[in-house]
């Protein structure tokens, strides 16, 4: 069942905490299973492709140089987009938040007095809440998107920025299209090619009749004024050329300065989100051409929290992200809870900082700020990142913030690393907890592991184990070395 936002301005995040949601979805073998599948697969054609890709490293360097420049240079790139986008016939808007964006789209749609549009997979539309607001004003924006399409016709929320029906068997979508098509369209088995059959022709009814598309975009060329969209279906192109109308909702961050810089992306992109040396489907769009696909462009460039990120000097490498999800597949927290956990559009490693940042969720008691916390730390993510962003020093940094902010002071959690930080600040407060190693060898098993403690310390006991203590301690063999060579 698709959870509900908390707040009216923020679409991108809602109620619960990484811990409650990720306490509701471990217990779920079936879609545990489910993501184990899909991710090691994706996994291994990744790790395939960037193994044959010889100048490999050379391209990560490369996207992430292009992506770091972009961003320092936003505001210049951002005008010089708006000057060409304009000089090719679009149309550009500005929007601060979630709110204008969605009425600028509405407006224009309501201009056009159509009640259905259909939509191109954007995660900038799923971040400012699109589809509900336009469902509230009469229109259905339709997902054209197959495994998007599962998802809205499921009522449910996407689990992963590049597969959102990463959590779905195929004897689960065979009962959502069963529930949704219509007479003589109804699937009769699981096999994935009836299913992709079915959905293609509930889908191209609707390609044929739309006359206003929404898409958002992978990438922004400032020196052209182009637009891409990068896909597998080809579902994509269709929302891009056959209606009268284009809305392309794109976040500010997107925009690199030139054709040349696109090609990096279009190498490492495929590559690192399906492990395909290309995507069969990439389009390009540059403003308005009489006569050929849509005669209607809009470009609204979407901010929302994104020039607040870009003033934190660790924490705008946020915004490098080229959402190929790569994170996702090989973080070892969400393999195990998958996206719905995250509680947010940005699920994984990358959700976790960048869901906080646009939100500025620090404060205690904010769900976002628990975000940083969903972290084993291992550094995975930063070796897959294509364009090199280091998730894991942004997220110590974020809990460094939350916990500054007070976040957790009142729980077992904050009061037990409050205690251990009053007696690491001392050494002699240290060396008085040092004598009380021998019991904590008395408690350990046979294995030498403590798996129970008392309050609060229980709290880390419940899901994990303590290794029992050495019979020596650090500082105590130091001093007999220091002794002996004297
Ligand atoms: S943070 Fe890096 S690996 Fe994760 S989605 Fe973004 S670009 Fe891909």
């Amino acid at each position: 069942m698709r959870p509900q936002s908390t707040t009216e301005t923020s679409p991108l995040q809602w109620g619960e905490t990484f811990r409650d949601g990720s306490r509701r979805m471990v217990g779920n073998d079936q879609l545990r299973a489910n993501l184990r599948n899909a991710t090691e697969t994706i996994r291994s054609k990744r790790d395939a492709r960037a193994a044959e890709t010889q100048n490999w490293e050379e391209l990560r360097h490369a996207g992430a140089a292009i992506k770091r420049y972009s961003l320092d240079h936003l505001a210049d790139l951002l005008e010089e987009l708006e000057a060409n986008v304009t000089a090719n016939g679009g149309i550009v808007h500005w929007a601060r938040d979630a709110h204008e964006a969605n009425a600028i789209a509405y407006d224009i749609v309501a201009r056009h007095q159509v009640d259905e549009v259909v939509k191109v997979k954007s995660m900038a539309t799923q971040e400012i809440g699109l589809n509900e607001y336009f469902a509230d004003r009469g229109i259905q924006a339709v997902e054209t998107d197959l495994a998007e399409l599962i998802v809205q016709l499921g009522n449910d929320h996407p689990s992963h920025v590049v597969v959102p029906a990463i959590h779905r068997n195929r004897s689960e979508v065979r009962d959502i299209f069963t529930d949704n098509f219509e007479d003589g369209n109804r699937p009769s088995s699981d096999d994935p090619r009836e299913l992709t059959m079915r959905a293609r022709t509930h889908l191209r009814e609707k390609f044929l009749n739309a006359k206003v598309a929404i898409s958002g975009a992978n990438s922004m060329i400032a020196d052209t004024g182009a637009l891409s969209v990068y896909e597998s279906e080809g579902n994509g192109r269709m929302c891009l050329t056959l209606p009268e109308v284009l809305i392309s909702i794109v976040g500010i961050e997107k925009v690199i300065p030139t054709w040349q810089d696109a090609e990096v992306f279009t190498e490492l992109l495929p590559r690192s989100a399906t492990g395909e040396p290309m995507n069969p489907y990439t389009s390009w769009w540059t403003g308005v051409t009489p006569g050929d696909g849509p005669q209607e462009f809009h470009l609204i460039l979407l901010d929302n929290g994104r020039t607040t990120v870009l003033a934190d000097p660790l924490g705008r490498d946020a915004l490098a992200c080229i959402r190929c999800g790569a994170c996702m597949n090989i973080c070892p927290v969400y393999r195990m809870v998958g996206g719905h956990a995250y509680n947010s559009v940005y699920p994984g490693p990358i959700g976790a900082i960048l869901t906080p940042q646009l939100l500025g969720a620090f404060e205690d008691g904010d769900p976002s700020a628990t975000l940083p916390f969903a972290s084993t730390l291992c550094g995975a993510c930063y070796d897959v990142c294509p364009v090199k962003i280091d998730i894991p020093s942004i997220l110590v940094e974020l809990r460094r913030r939350s916990v500054e902010s007070g976040a957790g002071s009142g729980s077992g959690w904050g009061t037990a690393m409050k205690a251990s930080s009053e007696v690491m600040r001392s050494g002699r407060r240290l060396g008085a907890a040092e004598a009380l190693l021998p019991l904590g060898r008395a408690v350990a098993d046979k294995e030498g592991r403590i798996t129970q403690l008392p309050w609060p310390v229980s709290s880390w006991t419940k899901s994990r184990d303590v290794p029992s203590p050495p019979t020596e301690s650090f500082r105590r063999w130091m001093s007999r070395r220091e002794k002996a060579e004297r």
